[in-house]
C-alpha cells in the first residue's frame, strides 16, 4: 500500500509496512544528538574561523555507520548547521533503499550520501580520508565497530556511541560483559553509571592502541540504553596517563564490617563523564530556542531537565541509594533532605545523578556516610 509519512524534527520519513527500521523510542536519542552535534559544530566552526593557519574553510564530514532509514542523517543535514557531507551507511540492502528514497524525499541529496556496506569496511576504507564525526547506533553492543571508528576519526573529532545491551552492562551477565567490553559488570544500585564507565573504559582502550585519548563531552543513561559523546585526539603522553583514569570497584554484599566476601567489578573509567562548559552551552542554546519558540526538538523539555541535573552532577564515580544504606543496617530511612544536609554540614558535597532519581552522589568517605545513617 501507500507508505505512511512520519515527521520527526525537521525530517519526514516514509514508512511502509515491510519496513521495520523506525524506532520512535529513540527520538530522545536523536534529539539529544542533534543538540550535541549543533554545539560541537559551532565550536568547530569558531575554531576554524579564528585560526589563520586554516585557509580552506570547510564544513564537517560525518559518518552515520548504521543508518537504518536514514532518519538521523537527514535530521543532522536539516537541523545542524555547518555540515558538508554525511555518509549514511547500512549493511542491509532494503535499509539503503529506504535511505535513498528518504534522502530524495527530504531534498538533502546534496549533503546525505547513501552507502551500502559493512560499517567496519567503510571505516577502514576511510582511514586516510578521516571523518570529523562518527555516529555508531547499533542494536546491542557497539564493540566490534570501535577499532574502525577510532582509526577513521580526525583529531578532535566527535564519536557518538549507543549501547542497548543493558542487561550485560548492568551486571546480569558479568562474564559476557568481560568478553564484550573487557570489564566485569556488577549488580548494583549505580549500575547505570557503571555501564557508562564500562563503555568509556572500552572506547579509551581502543583509542589508546593508536596513541589516542578520549575526552567525554556528555554521557547519558536513558530508557533502555546508554549514549556517550566523546572527543578523540592523539597524544602519546596522555595515553600513558590513561591508567589513572581507570579503577576497580569492590562491592560488599552487606556492610564493610560484616564478614562477607566482596565482589570485584571493572575496570571502569573513573575520569570525568561530562564537559560541564560544553553542557552549559547546550543548555543556553535550548533555553534560547524555548524563549523564542523555535523548538524543533520534540523532546526538548526532557533534554532540558536531564542536562540541568547533569550540570549539577558531582564528578565523583558512582552513587548510593538512601534505602539501600538504611536496609543494610536495618534502620529507618531518614528523609532525603535531612540526609543531604547532614552530609553538607559535615563539610562534603552531594548531588543527584541523572541516571537514578534516588541517587546520592557525594565525596564524603564511606565512614562518614555510615556514621550519619547509624546516628539517625
Ligand atoms: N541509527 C538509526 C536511527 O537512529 O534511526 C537506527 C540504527 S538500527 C538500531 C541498526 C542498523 O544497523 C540496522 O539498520 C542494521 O541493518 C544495521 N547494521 C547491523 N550490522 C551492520 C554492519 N555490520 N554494518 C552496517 N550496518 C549494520
Amino acid at each position: 500500500g501507500q507508505p505512511e509519512v512520519l515527521q520527526e524534527g525537521k525530517a519526514k520519513i516514509l514508512i511502509d509496512k515491510k519496513n521495520i527500521f523506525y524506532n520512535p523510542v529513540q527520538e530522545f536519542n536523536r534529539d539529544l544528538s542533534v543538540a550535541v552535534l549543533t554545539q560541537f559544530s559551532k565550536d568547530w566552526t569558531d575554531k576554524m574561523n579564528n585560526d589563520p593557519k586554516i585557509v580552506e574553510k570547510r564544513g564537517l564530514r560525518v559518518l552515520e555507520a548504521l543508518s537504518a532509514t536514514g532518519l538521523r542523517s537527514i535530521r543532522y543535514a536539516k537541523e545542524v548547521p555547518g555540515i558538508d557531507e554525511i555518509v549514511a551507511n547500512d549493511i542491509s540492502v532494503s535499509a539503503v533503499e529506504a535511505i535513498k528514497k528518504n534522502v530524495v524525499f527530504n531534498q538533502v541529496d546534496s549533503i546525505v550520501k547513501p552507502h551500502a556496506n559493512d560499517a567496519t569496511m567503510v571505516m577502514y576504507e576511510n582511514r586516510r580520508n578521516k571523518f570529523d564525526v562518527i555516529d555508531l547506533d547499533p542494536y546491542g553492543c557497539p564493540s566490534i565497530f570501535l577499532d574502525g571508528a577510532v582509526q577513521s576519526i580526525k583529531d578532535n573529532g566527535l564519536l557518538l556511541v549507543t549501547a542497548t545491551d543493558m542487561a550485560v552492562l548492568a551486571g546480569n551477565s558479568p562474564e559476557t560483559c568481560y568478553v564484550k567490553y573487557g570489564a566485569v559488570s556488577l549488580k548494583s544500585k549505580s549500575c547505570h553509571e557503571m555501564a557508562l564507565r564500562i563503555l568509556l573504559q572500552h572506547i579509551a582502550s581502543h583509542a589508546g592502541r593508536y596513541g589516542k585519548v578520549i575526552t567525554p563531552l556528555l554521557s547519558v543513561s536513558a530508557d533502555f540504553y546508554i549514549r556517550v559523546f566523546v572527543k578523540i585526539h592523539t597524544s602519546q603522553k596522555s595515553c600513558k596517563q590513561n591508567t589513572s583514569n581507570l579503577g576497580m570497584v569492590y562491592q560488599y554484599k552487606h556492610c564493610e564490617f560484616c564478614k562477607y566476601k566482596h565482589q570485584m567489578g571493572g575496570p571502569l573509567w573513573t575520569g570525568k563523564l561530562h564537559d560541564k562548559d560544553f553542557i552549559h552551552k547546550i543548555l543556553k542554546n535550548i533555553e534560547s530556542e524555548e524563549e523564542n519558540n523555535i523548538q524543533s526538538l520534540g523532546t526538548i523539555r526532557r533534554i532540558h531537565g536531564m542536562l540541568y541535573v547533569i550540570e549539577e552532577e558531582l564528578e565523583v564515580p558512582l552513587y548510593y541509594q538512601l534505602d539501600q544504606l538504611t536496609s543494610t543496617i536495618r534502620g529507618n530511612v531518614p528523609p532525603m533532605t535531612t540526609f543531604r544536609s547532614a552530609i553538607f554540614n559535615a563539610g562534603y558535597q552531594i548531588s543527584y545523578s541523572h541516571a537514578n532519581k534516588y541517587s546520592i552522589k557525594t565525596n564524603a568517605p564511606n565512614t562518614v556516610i555510615w556514621d550519619i545513617i547509624r546516628a539517625w
